[in-house]
């Protein structure tokens, strides 16, 4: 089994018009422990061949990244059905008890009915990410065990 590192990243991600869709900058660096799935795969694999200081700027493929859309995911629902009746534009429920259910966005509200959308926000979306490495070391025998880094404080 190779070495698991714990990575530290700033990083800019942005979607193919060039809107920035996410970004450390302002809240200080993200850190991650290579192989726990805590970052998309495509994105793990390039960085994981740079080192500490390294700049880089990696596309992702929405496939690799958040999937592509599924339009069977978009359904008309009656308002009586909702986990409340007054919803707007934007609201967001589970779309069952599991924890893992989709969560769906509710798109468009008719008299009677709501259109929702159970597509996770950045499906079909090309991500670029521009990335700078501002550390990579062993991960401590704690972390891999925790699965995570324990970078950035740790409350458990
Ligand atoms: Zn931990």
């Amino acid at each position: 089994m190779p070495v698991q590192r714990v990575v530290t990243i700033h990083y800019h991600l942005t979607d193919p018009s060039g809107k920035t869709i996410d970004s450390s900058e302002g809240r200080g660096p993200f850190s991650y422990l290579e192989g726990a799935g805590q970052i998309i795969p495509g994105l793990e694999r390039a960085l994981s061949l740079l080192s500490a200081g390294q700049e880089t700027t990696v596309q992702v493929a929405a496939a690799e990244a958040y999937g592509v859309r599924r339009p069977e995911l978009v359904l008309d629902v009656p308002k009586t059905k909702l986990p409340q009746a007054d919803v707007k534009i934007g609201d967001r429920f589970r779309g069952g008890p599991d924890e893992h259910a989709p969560v769906f966005t509710v798109i468009e509200v008719g008299a009677d009915t709501v259109k929702l959308d159970g597509n996770h926000p950045l499906a079909g979306v090309d991500l670029t990410f521009r990335v700078n490495i501002v550390s990579m070391r062993e991960a401590s025998s704690q972390e891999i065990e925790h699965g995570h880094s324990h970078d950035g404080g740790h409350d458990h």
